[in-house]
């Protein structure tokens, strides 16, 4: 029985030596425990600093560890694509670099996968603590908007650390989407799942990739990749603002012959010009969302590449 790890990493020169040492640690317990085999993959998502000598001299040190190293920094999804790809285990797991996914879980995850008849252990953290308020705020109006708006279900505080059967893992790699929204691909390829929940723990070391405004373009990206309500709204605003004008217009008309008035001034007009403009630019921009994803898609390109690999060595 084998047991990939795919651990993206970008910029994790610090963090890589405590992962590296915690992962083996629990990978010797489980070889006694569970009989279990393991190969780590990491997959340098193009890091500037020391991270791909570092995961060279862990390779040097032991042949459990695989590894990729993109041309440049793809991002986390294509990372985590190009390691399940490049797994070859029974059983794979995804997690960060950073300690915040603690490998001491897998025991549990195994068995659960193992034994329980499960396809999928996955780990949501029930606290946020340790981040900053307002990144909290917003993820949480996300997780319900999202789910307002599309039919896969996302869980909220689900992390990207995972244990899966090989036949879950061919259900995700055969989604070859462009746009990726791992939450969203997991949840959408169904199979059983079992989840654990532990408490955030802060990294171990390094600092965070994700600003603020990464997380906002990585929302859209789930919204507009596993829903299609946004581009219904847009049209079900037209017809509100059809309706609108009808009934403008009925007024208009009903108080001239009524009552004579003369059809006064262009302070209203203006307003009403510069909000329907408004509103047919922002649904116009929904539109333009679902446009340029499709784009992307249709162009094909691959999700990363590679240049550098074990092999190379
Ligand atoms: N990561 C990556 N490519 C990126 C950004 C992040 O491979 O462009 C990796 C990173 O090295 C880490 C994981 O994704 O292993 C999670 O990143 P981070 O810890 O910065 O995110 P957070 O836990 O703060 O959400
Ligand atoms: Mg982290």
């Amino acid at each position: 029985m084998l047991i990939s790890l795919v651990v993206p990493c970008y910029n994790e020169e610090e963090a890589l030596p405590l992962f590296y040492a915690e992962a083996a640690r629990v990978a010797d317990g489980m070889r006694t425990s569970h009989g279990a085999a393991f190969e780590f993959i990491f997959v340098d998502d193009g890091s500037a600093d020391g991270t791909l000598p570092a995961i060279r001299a862990l390779r040097a040190r032991d042949k459990r560890v695989r590894y990729l190293s993109f041309s440049r920094n793809f991002g986390k999804e294509a990372a985590i694509y190009a390691g399940l790809q490049a797994a070859r285990g029974d059983f794979v797991a995804t997690m960060d670099a950073d300690l915040q996914d603690p490998p001491a879980l897998l025991p549990q995850m195994l068995d659960a996968v193992r034994d329980g008849g499960y396809d999928c252990a996955a780990t949501r953290r029930t606290t946020r603590e340790g981040e900053p308020p307002l990144r909290s705020w917003f993820a949480k109006r996300f997780y319900r908007l999202i789910n307002r708006l599309s039919d896969t279900e996302i869980v909220d505080g689900a992390r990207d650390f995972r244990l899966m059967r090989r036949r879950m893992v061919d259900a995700v790699l055969s989604l070859a989407e462009y746009n990726r929204f791992s939450k969203g691909i997991f949840s959408w390829v169904g199979f059983r799942t079992k989840w654990f929940s532990y408490e955030n723990v802060g990294r171990a070391a390094g600092k965070t990739k994700w600003s603020l405004l990464r997380l906002f373009r990585y929302s859209i990206e789930g919204i507009v990749g596993f829903s299609t309500a946004p581009l219904i709204i847009a049209a079900w605003v037209g017809v509100l603002f059809c309706a609108l004008a009808f009934a403008g217009i009925v007024f208009v008309i009903v108080r001239k012959l009524l009552f004579g008035d003369p059809t006064a001034g262009w302070p209203s007009m203006v307003c009403i010009i510069l909000l329907c403009s408004g509103v047919q630019l922002f649904c116009t921009g929904i539109v333009g969302q679902y446009l340029a994803r499709t784009y992307l898609e249709v162009k094909h390109r691959p999700l990363y590449i590679t240049r550098e690999t074990e092999q190379d060595l």
